[in-house]
């Protein structure tokens, strides 16, 4: 076996090992993460871009997944990045799904949505059929989210069939309990329960554990429909469950004490409702969990009133009423700050561009002025074979100014540049004019050929001609002479070759008596 062999050989060896991380399945995020830095360290020695990409997506997921955010978000960019410059479409799938992920997570619903639509879009036939089920159920979770049930629904159901006819029974329990939880917290009790009942005959018939996500989702059903023995034993088991085996990362504890709380209180179990919300609470100030600590205050309020305290109800029920509020006022400071980030940079961006554009305007005229001529022309002449330039330049101006005045040669330099732009917009639709300087204007004339651009600019040079000037001057009359030029005048085609044709041409308009257009090669 010889060494590109062997190499071979480890990079599909190592493709395969790096989608078991990408089609992930819960587990521990800082072993992946070991994982996954390994992999991108055999990656690099294969010297092998596509994996090392693909090696550095799994490791900004597990670093996401051990809550490191912001760094994670980074590098999700960054990948996501090279994706689009390679042209991966599975890597810029999976990237918008890792970044749908981190804005849920932040609390953008919005943007959690964009990227989720994104992961959809993106899907091809180089889509593992595991992205085809989770990207699809990642945007419904989002619709949810949005509070958008009607459009999350078939989502989840397209999730759920694509799950079942590939029997991927895990896959489809995450679909189910996300569904299930997404129905009720859109309220919708009776939709949440037959989901939910759906995934636990699901669970039974394959023989899975459900874990203690899903099994929160049920007890907090439950709840809702008043059956609180069932609902306080699915909690104890998620709870047992929790503390067996899964790191609380992102709190969850907490969130399971507060629904055994709950489903205690309806028990009418006060006592052992107290001890569970105390634990909870003590799991929110350790944790910092502020939005769930004042869920725990509300329950407290509840919890008082059902043991007939009211002072202590009253008492309690404002403590949440203030960090509620606070509470909003902290996550609408913060939309208001990237509402207004988000404004600044779009206005900065539309101020450079209306720097940028009256830039390329001469400011009496409104024209178009020498330097977008520079920027512009050159391609223009290259791409179109049949282009024509035309400079005009108006005659005896400095007449104008002597017997009138300055001012009256400014108003006679508007009003010239109006006529030009006016007929050349209903000669040539996509040609323009632009001033030069002093009292010489170009004009260009895409997808004509010489004679015809001969012919329209004649009948603007008989629209300056014939045009009513005795408002500006009084009666002295304003008549251009104008030279003409093909853009092939020379091979290859050169903007300045035509450019100094055209000036030629103009050169012999006024030599033979002005007021009249030449074309053609000198
Ligand atoms: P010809 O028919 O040969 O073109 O004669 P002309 O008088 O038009 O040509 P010349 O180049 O001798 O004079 C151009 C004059 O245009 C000179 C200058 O004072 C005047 N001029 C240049 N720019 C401006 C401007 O912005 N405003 C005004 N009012 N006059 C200008
Ligand atoms: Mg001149
Ligand atoms: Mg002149």
């Amino acid at each position: 076996m010889d060494s590109t062999e062997a190499a071979a050989i480890s990079a599909a060896e190592l493709s395969a090992a790096l989608l078991m991380l990408e089609d992930p399945t819960p587990g521990d995020p800082d072993a992946g993460y070991d994982v996954a830095v390994e992999l991108e360290r055999q990656a690099v020695a294969l010297g092998d871009d596509d994996l090392i990409a693909r090696a550095r997506f799994c490791r900004a997921v597990m670093l996401q997944r051990t809550g490191e955010i912001a760094r994670a978000a980074r590098q999700l960019h960054e990948i996501q990045h090279w994706a689009v410059e390679h042209d991966d479409r599975r890597l810029q799938a999976r990237t918008h799904l890792g970044l749908a992920n981190i804005e849920r997570l932040s609390g953008n619903p919005a943007k959690c949505l964009e990227h989720s639509l994104s992961a959809v879009e993106l899907l091809d036939e180089t889509a593992t059929p595991h992205m085809q089920i989770w990207h699809r159920s990642t945007l419904a979770d989002a619709l949810a989210e949005n509070g958008d049930m009607a459009a999350a629904r078939p989502r989840f159901r397209q999730a759920e069939a694509l799950a079942r006819e590939l029997r991927l029974w895990t896959q489809l329990g995450m679909v189910l309990n996300n569904w299930a939880c997404s129905e009720y917290e859109a309220g919708e009790i009776p939709r949440a329960r037959e989901v939910a009942r759906r995934m636990q005959d699901h669970a039974v018939a394959h023989g899975l554990d459900l874990g203690p996500g899903p099994l929160d989702t049920i007890g907090a059903i439950q709840i809702e429909s008043g059956e609180y023995a069932q609902a306080e034993r699915t909690m104890l088991v998620c709870i047992a469950q929790h503390e067996a085996g899964h790191i609380d990362n992102a709190g969850q504890l907490a969130e399971y004490l507060l629904n055994l709380s709950r489903a205690q209180r309806g028990l009418g179990a006060t006592d052992r409702a107290q001890l569970s919300l105390d634990s909870a609470r003590e799991r929110c100030i350790e944790r910092d969990l502020h939005g769930l600590l004042v869920r725990v205050h509300q329950e407290q309020a509840e919890l008082h009133a059902a043991r007939g305290e009211y002072a202590e109800a009253y008492a309690m029920q404002k403590t949440f009423f203030a960090a509620h509020e606070e509470l909003l006022t902290q996550q609408q400071q913060a939309n208001a700050l990237t509402r207004h980030a988000r404004f600044e940079t779009a206005e900065a961006r539309e101020e450079a561009q209306q720097f940028r554009e009256q830039a390329r305007r001469d400011p009496l005229t409104g024209l178009r002025n020498r330097r977008y001529l520079d920027e512009e022309l050159p391609a223009l002449v290259a791409a179109d074979p049949d282009l024509s330039v035309a400079i005009v330049d108006i005659d005896h101006f400095k007449r104008i100014n002597d017997t009138l005045a300055h001012e009256v040669g400014d108003r006679v330099l508007v009003r010239v540049a109006e006529l030009l732009d006016t007929g050349l917009a209903t000669v040539a639709a996509t040609g323009f004019a632009a001033r030069l300087g002093g009292e010489e204007f170009l004009l260009v004339l895409p997808l004509t050929p010489v004679a015809a651009a001969a012919a329209k600019l004649d009948a603007i040079r008989r629209a300056v001609a014939d045009h009513d000037w005795h408002e500006t001057t009084n009666g002295l009359p304003v008549t251009v002479s104008i030279g003409v030029a093909a853009a092939n005048v020379s091979a290859p085609r050169s903007h300045t070759a035509a450019l100094h044709a055209a000036d030629r041409n103009l050169y012999l308009a006024k030599q033979t008596g002005r007021n009249r257009v030449v074309p053609g090669p000198a």
